[in-house]
């Protein structure tokens, strides 16, 4: 509610502004710059409330143009005697705010005036153009005939009037009614106060210099110190260094002054000699502007995505390396210093294998494909160079200069938590969750990495529990599965880190012993004595002796997993019909062809 009524009266205020800038300018430019029979050499009004439009919403846009309707009818008035014409003329003036605010879309963007290059290029054509120029028509008419002048002079002095009216006050007026008149001058602290103020006094001073004489012409001092204001204080700057030389221009051209005084001493033809050397002063400043104003928005943006850039990396975990062609290293950031143990400024020239320090086949053999092979991304993981442990994943990626690769984005991550993860996920996947063994699958994928080694030599034993079912009948399933997990533990603790001890379901367990045959014989009888010795101590307080039985079967080159469980099953149904508590061999080996199972 309050905010509400403050923005009220903000508005209030500035529209009071506007119509008083309004009325104090026209009476001004009327009372100094015509002598009664002519049109003003310079109209700021019509730019002062184009900008009060352009800052304001559409809401109040037709109570301000019928105020300024009046307020251009009082200024005349007071300064001349009263004429039906001030309408004519005050309705044209309105007119031209109205039509160059209806376009105010092709000069704003993002709802700002003159935000690029673009922009005030179009404001040029349109508010210093077009617009003046359709006006001008109707307006030499009123002009022409309230003065009783020539319709051609009333024409031009009417255009080149309104149009710098519009073009120098509007974006200046703009920056005062939204409040940012000294942020734009400054462009946002970019220019201190003094240099600002010392550009300005020079233009002053110059101006004074060039107009004041009528023996040189020095004309194009102006326009050189107002293209240096542009490039030392920018936009708003440049605009009022142009209202100093406008100011300094009328003061001495119309009390018959000046450089302009040597080519015409009749007063029309000062005035429009002035008016035409403004406006290409004014024409050839403006390129000059709009294009260092694009050119320091694009610094000032590429400026502000550097810093973020470089906040990004400075915060980020990843590692991103950039390489040629060789694989030499040719930029880094982000965490190198932590995934790699080298800081960025000392990984440029080194090459991607030294970076790593790996001799990591799948990395060499990337390093030699990657740039040939058609794929355009890869991804491997390694174990971090410098932090055991650790593992680090690469992501590859090509890049392309004028359509031929260039080298490879290398973008490093700590994946050690996923990896542990995964091997967590994959070792409950691979283990028997009563007994902790192996299960099946982890059996099956340890004895195929065995078999796939060269030279494997190694045993397999199937073991069951003997009467166990008596056990689960006698004790309950709960003893049972203590006297399960006791024999597991039993089992592995006669075998060594090499050997595989798995549990293939109910009391039945497979065990690798990689050794030879003999060397098998003596672990599994050792195996049956440990079960058989020691009675087995239940939660119920109970003890109870068990036994188990094992049938064993040496591997040679050639022979399938499923015929080696085959032999060792037999051998085991062997051990059971010979009484049991005991350890069976099978011999002759039946050689078959080699199934590996997946
Ligand atoms: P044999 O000496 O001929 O091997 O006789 P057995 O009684 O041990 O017979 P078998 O090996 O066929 O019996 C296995 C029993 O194991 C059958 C089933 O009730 C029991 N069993 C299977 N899985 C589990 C388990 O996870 N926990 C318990 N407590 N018992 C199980
Ligand atoms: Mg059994």
């Amino acid at each position: 509610m309050q905010a509400a009524r403050s923005d009220k009266s903000a508005t209030l205020f500035k529209v009071t502004l506007a119509l008083l800038l309004y009325f104090i300018t026209s009476t001004l430019v009327i009372r100094f710059t015509t002598d009664g029979h002519s049109h003003a050499t310079i109209w700021p009004g019509n730019g002062i409330i184009l900008a009060l439009l352009l800052n304001r919403g559409l809401t109040l846009r037709k109570r301000v143009l019928c105020l300024t309707f009046l307020t251009d009818i009082l200024a005349k008035s007071i300064v001349w005697s009263w004429t039906p014409w001030f309408i004519a003329s005050a309705f044209l003036n309105v007119t031209e705010i109205a039509l160059v605010a209806a376009l105010a879309r092709f000069y704003t963007s993002h709802g700002k005036p003159f935000a690029s290059a673009r922009t005030v290029l179009n404001f040029t054509l349109i508010a210093g153009i077009a617009i003046p120029f359709a006006i001008s028509i109707p307006g030499a008419f009123v002009s022409g005939t309230a003065h009783n002048s020539s319709f051609w002079l009333s024409f031009w002095e009417w255009f080149f009037s309104t149009s710098f009216g519009l073009l120098i006050f509007t974006p200046m007026c703009t920056s005062l009614f939204g409040g940012r008149f000294v942020h734009d001058l400054t462009e946002n602290g970019s220019y201190p106060a003094w240099k600002i103020g010392v550009v300005l006094l020079c233009q002053a001073a110059l101006s004074v210099l060039v107009f004041s004489q009528s023996t040189y012409p020095l004309l194009f001092i102006p326009a050189e110190t107002l293209i240096i204001s542009s490039l030392l204080i920018g936009e708003v700057g440049a605009n009022l260094s142009f209202m100093i030389i406008t100011v300094a221009g009328l003061v001495f051209t119309i009390d018959g002054k000046g450089p302009i005084s040597l080519v015409h001493t009749n007063h029309f033809g000062r005035e429009v000699l002035l008016q035409i050397y403004l406006f290409i002063l004014m024409l050839t400043e403006r390129p000059v502007s709009s294009i260092l104003m694009s050119k320091r928005a694009l610094i000032k943006r590429l400026t502000a995505r550097e810093q973020m850039l470089a906040l990004a990396l400075i915060n980020a975990t990843d590692s991103i390396l950039s390489f040629d062609r060789d694989w030499i290293c040719r930029w880094a950031g982000g965490a190198s210093l932590s995934l790699l143990g080298v800081a960025n400024e000392n990984l440029p020239l080194q090459r991607l294998s030294n970076i790593l320090a790996t001799d990591n086949r799948e990395v060499l053999t990337l390093m030699e494909t990657f740039f040939s092979a058609d794929q355009y991304s890869a991804i491997l993981e390694i174990a971090a160079p410098h932090m055991p442990g650790t593992t680090i994943e690469l992501n590859f990626r090509k890049f392309f200069d004028a359509g031929t690769v260039a080298g490879a984005i290398v973008t490093i991550h700590d994946v050690t938590r996923r990896k542990l993860k995964e091997d967590d996920i994959a070792r409950q996947s691979e283990s028997d969750p009563m007994t902790g063994l192996l299960n099946r699958a982890g059996f099956q994928k340890r004895i195929n990495a065995l078999i796939n080694a060269a030279h494997a030599d190694f045993s397999l034993a199937y073991i069951d529990a003997d009467h166990f079912k008596d056990i689960n009948d006698h004790y309950g399933h709960e003893a049972g599965d203590t006297v399960l997990k006791t024999l597991a533990a039993r089992i592995s603790h006669q075998t060594r880190e090499s050997d595989i001890v798995s549990r293939f379901g109910g009391d039945e367990f497979v065990l690798v012993i990689t050794k030879n045959q003999k060397d098998a014989a003596a672990t599994l009888e050792r195996i049956v004595r440990a079960v058989h010795d020691e009675p087995i101590a239940l939660d119920t307080g109970e003890t109870i002796h068990i036994s188990i039985s094992c049938g064993v079967a040496p591997y040679s080159e050639g022979v399938s997993v499923e015929s080696l469980l085959r032999q060792a099953d037999s051998a085991l149904y062997e051990a059971k019909k010979a009484g049991r508590n005991r350890a069976c061999e099978i011999s002759p080996v039946i050689v078959s062809p080699q199934v590996t199972i997946a």
